[in-house]
């Protein structure tokens, strides 16, 4: 029996799911899997385990698994459930990549997606777990997707063996019919229980026209007069990237301070009594305008009135009309009114501002739980995060600028480029529910309804949109040999399998099929390639293939601890801090400058010189590594030298996971992480350089020599064998002004150019 505090239990009982218990227990109890929908906040993800708990499904020691595709969500999870059913850590515990706190006693545990598919490698049958819970189905990860496929399968293999798993899949939209309707799935489509939502209706308004560019001023602007004209409620806004995020709490907190004592020179009693007229006064204008705009909420739940509706031209007239009122109000301030529409400081209107997006640290994040200081208005900035896996409590405004940032890679190239581009409908829509949580809100879109018309309906998944070479390593040591048989929820492009296979034989991962030119291609149509040794070997690392080769190519001259440290740093990705950002003020943008020169010459320093120098950037994340773990790995050294705090602690777990798994491997390596690692010797490096042009041979650029230089654009450009166009060396390589002949590079970036990032310099006999 769980004994909840009276508190939580009254919490819990607010929630839609609770009334859907019986229902969603006896549809598991008589069907191997279950599809259970809710909106986001329903109750899903924090109520399903403990049903499932209550019910017995962890009795004889097994675990009631549930996945996330996000880190952030699977601790937060494990905590908060923890914490409903008054039990400790140890048995409502999690495992994510790079830590968890599974024990002996754990009976719900949270994990990441990735976490579960590495399981399936040791235990394909997944005895321990009684139920397998995938929750957020919707987001359609490539993990998702891919255990989705799996657990079809394990879940009838089990029926077999009269050990049933059961398997939840929870999503918080109804499009659930790559799951339903999908025969090689499921042959038996799986029940859909629908959880009803007390969701509010949420009035959504459209902007007139689109802003081009400057979506963030917009946002401002926005949350601005929401702030100033409309009743209590907290705001939450969408924007793109942690830059973006940064950049705008800046403004709006300089804008509406949360200072207890008014700033001096509005202290005299006249301001003062000014000050409360002109809040009360906009104040009695928010209700006026709210009662204008109340008769028309009359959806049922919150919905998307059709374009040519006229809700454009209601919420036209009303910025009109704010636009005015806000005017002469400002006015009183200084008679300077901007085109932001005044960003004087008002410390009459504290605003409580908070940004969220994945890489902020965890304390941090969980600040959007608390409620704001008294009298102060809670405003998260936020980018997709906010969209479904964590619901803010208190939100009544939305504020979207109706973009995502999303890493985009070209199918045949791999060359991937950040891509700010607009969200589908459903995510527009998953946004603009957040403003109806507790009571109706408004949801205030920053395009025009003939925009949101053109959305795309869905995102596409994600396994449709990147390079698939670790999915497949990983499904062919399981020994699914066909992939092009699998189960996908969505299938791969048949180039991205092709692309991948390739790259997997190139490797020596898989077999490569016999010459003969006819038997190549019949072999290759029907990816068939088996696992070899090696690629076993490389399956056993959690990263990428072309790493995991390097990895397993480490074991001579003492280069295994250089080479996990290298492959370590180049998968957490972005070590080094963001300083091209821009800047706020004239100081900011003053020590962001003195930041980039230390940080180049401390690169310079790393890199050291001769053989050293000729690894590149790899030498540098070496030295990089090498030195903030002798200095103790402090977040002071970290932020002196700008490299990212948070993703030195995640090297340093993943350097210790990679060394555990190598000794798994070769028992007489005897490794351990040392803090105090010598730098390589000149012997080393060289061979640290093979190693690295092996795993990254596809990778490979040759600077454009004079004699070929056609065209301006090609100067100190480089030549890869798959693109037309000319890539260059990233400015914040230590090789920029090198120009080696011959270079391999971690990745090509598209920004406003195509740019090689993670270089080192080949030798060519
Ligand atoms: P779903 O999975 O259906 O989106 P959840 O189970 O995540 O819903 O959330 C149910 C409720 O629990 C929400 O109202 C949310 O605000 C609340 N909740 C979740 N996590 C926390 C937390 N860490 N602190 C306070 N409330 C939380
Ligand atoms: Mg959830």
């Amino acid at each position: 029996p769980v004994n909840r505090s009276p508190e939580m239990q009254e919490e819990r009982l607010k929630l839609p799911i609770l009334a859907e218990e019986q229902v969603i227990m006896e549809a598991v109890a008589e069907h191997p899997i279950v599809i259970v929908c809710g909106e986001t906040g329903s109750g899903k993800t924090t109520q399903v385990p403990q049903f499932l708990y209550e019910a017995g499904y962890s009795s004889d020691n097994s675990i009631i698994g549930v996945t996330e595709p996000r880190r952030v969500a699977a601790v937060a999870m494990s905590q908060r459930v923890a914490k409903e059913m008054n039990l400790s850590p140890r048995v409502v515990s999690y495992q994510i990549r790079y830590e968890g706190n599974v024990t002996e006693e754990t009976r719900i545990k949270f994990m990441t997606d990735g976490v579960l598919l590495k399981e399936i490698q040791k235990d394909f049958l997944l005895l321990k777990y009684k139920v397998v819970i995938i929750d957020e189905a919707h987001e359609r990860s490539v993990y998702t997707d891919i255990l989705i496929g799996l657990l079809s399968r394990i879940v009838c293999l089990r029926e077999k063996r009269h050990l049933p798993l059961k398997l939840l899949i929870m999503s918080a939209t109804l499009r659930v019919e790559d799951f339903t309707q999908n025969q090689r799935l499921f042959t038996q489509p799986p029940p859909v229980i629908k959880v009803e939502s007390r969701q509010f209706p949420v009035t959504v308004h459209f902007n007139k026209r689109t802003p081009l560019e400057d979506y963030s001023g917009e946002c401002f602007r926005k949350v601005c007069k929401i702030h100033r004209m409309l009743p209590a409620g907290g705001i939450l806004v969408f924007l793109t990237g942690q830059a973006e995020v940064h950049a705008l709490c800046r403004r709006l907190r300089k804008a509406f301070p949360l200072t207890r004592h008014r700033p001096p020179e509005k202290d005299d009693q006249k301001d003062s009594v000014e000050e409360t007229r002109r809040f009360k006064k906009s104040r009695a204008r928010a209700k006026k305008a709210q009662a204008a705009m109340l008769p028309q909420i009359s959806l049922d739940s919150y919905s998307v009135l059709p374009a040519g509706e006229g809700d454009e031209d209601r919420e036209a007239e009303m910025d009109e009309e704010e636009e005015a009122a806000l005017g002469s109000d400002l006015d009183l301030d200084s008679g300077d009114l901007g085109a932001d529409g005044g960003e004087q400081p008002d410390a009459s209107l504290p605003l409580h501002v908070l940004p969220l997006y994945s890489l902020l640290a965890p304390e941090k994040q969980a600040q959007v739980f608390q409620p704001p200081p008294e009298g102060a208005r809670l405003c998260v900035v936020a980018t997709n995060v906010a969209e479904t896996s964590l619901t803010i409590p208190g939100i009544k405004y939305v504020v979207d600028c109706g973009k995502v940032k999303k890493r985009h890679y070209d199918r045949v190239t791999g060359v991937s480029s950040f891509r700010v581009t607009w969200v589908s409908q459903a995510s527009a829509d998953q946004r603009a529910g957040r403003a109806g949580r507790t009571e109706p809100g408004h949801c205030y879109r920053l395009y025009s309804s003939a925009v949101f018309g053109d959305f795309e309906k869905y995102p596409p998944p994600e396994i449709t949109r990147r390079p698939v070479e670790d999915l497949i390593l990983q499904m062919k040591a399981l020994n699914i040999e066909k992939v092009i048989n699998f189960p996908f929820p969505t299938p791969p492009s048949v180039e991205a399998l092709i692309a991948a296979e390739e790259l997997l034989i190139a490797l020596g991962a898989l077999q490569a099929p016999p010459k003969t030119e006819r038997v190549k291609q019949l072999q290759r149509s029907r990816l068939s390639c088996p696992i070899t040794e090696l690629g076993r070997t490389m399956a056993t690392f959690p990263v990428a293939p072309r790493y995991a080769k390097m990895l397993a190519l480490s074991r001579q001259h003492g280069c295994l601890p250089y080479a996990i440290t290298i492959v370590a740093a180049m998968t957490v990705r972005e070590l080094f801090e963001e300083l091209d950002r821009p800047a706020a003020s004239d100081e900011e943008l003053a020590r962001l400058k003195g930041k980039r020169a230390r940080v180049a010459q401390m690169k310079r320093i790393w890199a050291g010189q001769g053989a050293s120098l000729k690894l590149g950037d790899l030498m540098v994340l070496l030295g990089a590594v090498g030195a903030c773990e002798y200095a103790g790995c402090s977040p002071q050294f970290c932020e002196a030298n700008g490299l990212r705090y948070k993703a030195m602690m995640e090297i340093r777990r993943l350097r210790g996971q990679l060394t555990t798994a190598v000794n798994t491997m070769c028992p007489e390596a005897g490794l351990f992480v040392d803090p105090k690692m010598q730098p390589p010797n000149e012997n080393q490096v060289t061979y640290l350089r093979q190693i690295v042009t092996a795993g990254l041979g596809d990778h490979l650029a040759r600077k454009v020599q004079s004699e070929d230089l056609v065209d301006d654009k090609w100067k100190n450009a480089y030549k890869t064998p798959l693109l037309d166009d000319p890539v260059f060396i990233h400015p914040s390589s230590v090789l920029f002004k090198e120009l080696p002949e011959f270079v391999v590079y971690q990745e090509i970036v598209e920004t406003t150019k195509m740019y090689m990032k993670g270089v080192s310099t080949v030798d060519m006999q």
